[in-house]
C-alpha cells in the first residue's frame, strides 16, 4: 500500500500532467489539446455542432463499493457519448471537470483516467481539457462533450409522426438488474466481510450497470442504410419515461407492444429470481443507454432483419395517448413510474 500517493503529496499541476500522459488525439478538428487556458477546435465546414454535459457525483450517481474507478471512467464518457447519439451526431472532443476528496490517490485518479482514455479510444473523441480541485467530500466528475452532425442531420425528440415506427437497440432492462445483484453482493459483503462477491453467473447484466455502451454503432449503421431517424432519444431513465418524452416532445401518441419488447435471457433469469417482472425493468429500470427512434413506415425494409433493432410499436394521434398493448391486445396507458411503487 505504501507505494500509494496521496492527492496532497503533489500539486494540481503535477497531477495533471500525469493524467494527460498517454492522452492522444486523434480528430482533425482538435487543434490544441491540453496545456493552454482552453482547447482549440477546428469545427468541419457544413456541420452542426452538438454540445452536452452530465454531472455524477459518488453516492448518487455512482457507487464506489462496486464500481470500479476504471469503469466508472469509462461510463463517465460512454453517457455523455450516448445523448450525443442521441442526436444523430458523432462525438469529437470532450473535457472533464473533477474534483475529488482527500481519501483519494492519485493512483486512484490515474484509474479513472485509465478508462476514460478506453472510452475516447472506442469512441473516437479527443480529451481536450478540463479542471482538477480538491474537495471536503467524495468525488464528482463533469464532463461536457462536443460532437458534429452534418447540417440538419441532427434529429431532435420533437420530429415524431403519427404512424412512424418506433424502434429500439439492443435490450432492455439489464442494468437495473444488474444493479440489483451488486447492491446484493454489497450488503452481503457489510453484513460479513468475509464473503467473495458471487458475481460469476450475472456477467452480461453486472457489465450492462458498470460498463454501458453508447450505441455510436447504430449512428454509423443507420448512415450507411440511407435511414434519418425522424426523432430520438436515448433510454438513460427506462423506456416508458423516454417513450412519453418523445410523444410530449412530437405531440403524438404511441402504441408499444409488450410482446416485442427486447428482454434478453440473462435478464429474463435475474428478473425470475429477485421477482421482479422483466417488462417493468425494461420499462422502468434505468441506465441501458441504447436508442429509442421512430422512422418512417416507408423505411421498415430497411430495418427489417437488422440484428440489433427491434421494431416495438408505433407512434399514433396524440389524442389515442400513449399506451402499452399487453399480448391479449389490452391497451393500458403508459406511465413512467419509478420504483418506489415495489
Ligand atoms: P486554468 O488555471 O486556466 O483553469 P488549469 O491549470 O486548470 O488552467 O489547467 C491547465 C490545463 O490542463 C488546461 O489545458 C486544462 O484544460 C487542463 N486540465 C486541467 N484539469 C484537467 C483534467 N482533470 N483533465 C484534463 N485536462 C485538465
Ligand atoms: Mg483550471
Amino acid at each position: 500500500m505504501s507505494e500509494l500517493t496521496p492527492l496532497t503529496a503533489i500539486g494540481e499541476f503535477a497531477l495533471i500532467s500525469r493524467l494527460q500522459k498517454g492522452i492522444s488525439m486523434r480528430q482533425p478538428g482538435t487543434v490544441l489539446g491540453i496545456g493552454d487556458d482552453a482547447a482549440i477546435i477546428a469545427p468541419t465546414a457544413g456541420t452542426e455542432l452538438v454540445m452536452t454535459t452530465d454531472l455524477l457525483v459518488e453516492g448518487i450517481h455512482f457507487d464506489l463499493a462496486f464500481c470500479p474507478l476504471r469503469h466508472l471512467g469509462y461510463k463517465a464518457i460512454a453517457v455523455n457519448v450516448s445523448d450525443v447519439a442521441a442526436m444523430n451526431a458523432l462525438p469529437t472532443q470532450l473535457v472533464v471537470a473533477l474534483s475529488a476528496g482527500p481519501r483519494f490517490t492519485v493512483e486512484a485518479i490515474e484509474e479513472l483516467y485509465a478508462g476514460m482514455r478506453l472510452a475516447c479510444e472506442a469512441y473516437n473523441v479527443d480529451l481536450v481539457g478540463g479542471d482538477t480541485t480538491a474537495s471536503r467530500g467524495g468525488l464528482t466528475l463533469a464532463i461536457t462533450v462536443l460532437g458534429e452532425a452534418p447540417a440538419g442531420e441532427a434529429v431532435r425528440r420533437s420530429g415524431g409522426q403519427p404512424t412512424d415506427l418506433l424502434c429500439v437497440t439492443g435490450d432492455l432492462g439489464g442494468a437495473f438488474l444488474g444493479l440489483q445483484v451488486l447492491e446484493r453482493e454489497k450488503q452481503a459483503f457489510l453484513a460479513d466481510p468475509e464473503t467473495q462477491p458471487e458475481l460469476a453467473n450475472y456477467e452480461y447484466i453486472v457489465q450492462r450497470q458498470l460498463r454501458p455502451e453508447a450505441r455510436l454503432d447504430i449512428v454509423h449503421e443507420l448512415r450507411e442504410r440511407g435511414i434519418r431517424p425522424t426523432s430520438m432519444i436515448d433510454i438513460s431513465d427506462g423506456l416508458a419515461s423516454e417513450v412519453l418524452h418523445l410523444c410530449a416532445a412530437s405531440s403524438t401518441g404511441a402504441r408499444v407492444f409488450t410482446e416485442f419488447l427486447p428482454l434478453a435471457n440473462p435478464t429474463l433469469e435475474a428478473a425470475a429470481e429477485f421477482n421482479l417482472d422483466p417488462l417493468t425493468c425494461a420499462l422502468n429500470g434505468g441506465e441501458d443507454y441504447e436508442l429509442l427512434f421512430t422512422v418512417p413506415v416507408t423505411d421498415h425494409e430497411k430495418l427489417k432483419n437488422h440484428p440489433d433493432i427491434t421494431i416495438i410499436g408505433h407512434l399514433t394521434a396524440k389524442e389515442d395517448g400513449a399506451n402499452l398493448v399487453t399480448k391479449a391486445g389490452q391497451a393500458v396507458p403508459l406511465q413512467a413510474q419509478g420504483w418506489t411503487s415495489f
